[in-house]
């Protein structure tokens, strides 16, 4: 695959299993971080060394002028974004609604909602056949708590990747006589460092004997999924979610 591939989030879990993958697949990728230079450095490190083309750009995906300057860094450097997966996503210390603040609201629907229109607006600006782009490619990082509403946990992340769930069909609606495919995976339990900031790193291991396949997931298994959306191999599927749960 000749593309150049976006990816939020991608210092670590399932975003960087995401880059690597990509990587392994032809694309040049833009590894967006936030915080953790040195594990985004690390990611495109192991692509370069893999072979493959990588550059990483700090930016804050909630923050609409670091995303415009994400994506122009993109177009001066490895060229037109054809593929977005827009992966960065928070969730805060578990806890009922009674101690819900406006602050923690805002932080929360700040990332994992403005955090995925703005990039895919920057995409869609360069995609759109309709503004002369030549088509790609959008896949949303949503989450199984959309379905199962996270009582007593998070209800609030729950509900910002319901927001997500709806943002993938109506977008996908949107574009899709533009030559853009917008779809969404739902990751059910997975190993990674966001369940210690929810106050408990240990909940996959925890949770693990309440799953149908008694175990959670890898990144690497999700990042399969969003492979798969992005490539030709999906050229029909648009508005979709796949849920990559386990059956959860
Ligand atoms: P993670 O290990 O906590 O990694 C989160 C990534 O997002 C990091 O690279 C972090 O960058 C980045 N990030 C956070 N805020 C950002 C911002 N404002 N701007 C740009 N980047 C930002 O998380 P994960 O488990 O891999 O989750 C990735 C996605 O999958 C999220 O959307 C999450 O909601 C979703 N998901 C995860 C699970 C699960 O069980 N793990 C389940 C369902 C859905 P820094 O390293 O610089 O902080």
């Amino acid at each position: 695959m000749d593309g150049v591939l976006v990816v939020t989030g991608a210092s670590r879990g399932i975003g960087a299993a995401t880059a690597l993958l990509g990587a392994q697949r032809g694309y040049r990728v833009c590894v967006n971080y936030v915080r953790d230079a040195r594990a985004a450095e690390a990611v495109a490190d192991a692509i370069r060394r893999a072979g493959g083309e990588a550059i990483v750009v700090q930016a804050d995906v909630g923050h609409e002028a670091e995303v415009a300057r994400l994506f122009a860094t993109v177009d001066r450097t490895l060229g037109t974004v054809t593929a977005l997966v827009n992966n960065a996503g928070i969730l805060e210390t578990q806890c009922r609604i009674e101690d819900v603040d406006e602050e923690r609201l805002l932080r929360i629907l700040r990332v994992n909602v403005v955090g995925t229109f703005l990039p895919s607006r920057e995409a869609v600006r360069r995609m759109s056949t309709r503004r002369g782009g030549t088509g790609g490619v959008i896949v949303n990082v949503s989450s199984a708590a959309s379905r199962l509403g996270s009582p007593g946990e998070y209800v609030d992340y729950a509900a910002s990747k319901g927001a997500i769930d709806t943002f993938t069909r109506g977008l996908a609606l949107e574009v899709a006589d533009e030559g853009i495919r917008v779809n969404a995976v739902r990751p059910g339990i997975i190993e990674t460092e966001i369940h210690a900031s929810g106050g408990e790193p240990g909940r996959p291991a925890r949770v693990a004997p309440s799953l149908p396949m008694k175990r959670p997931g890898r990144p690497e298994e999700v990042a399969e999924a969003i492979l798969w959306l992005l490539s030709d191999a999906s050229s029909y599927t648009t508005g979709t979610i796949v849920d990559v749960a386990g059956g959860r």
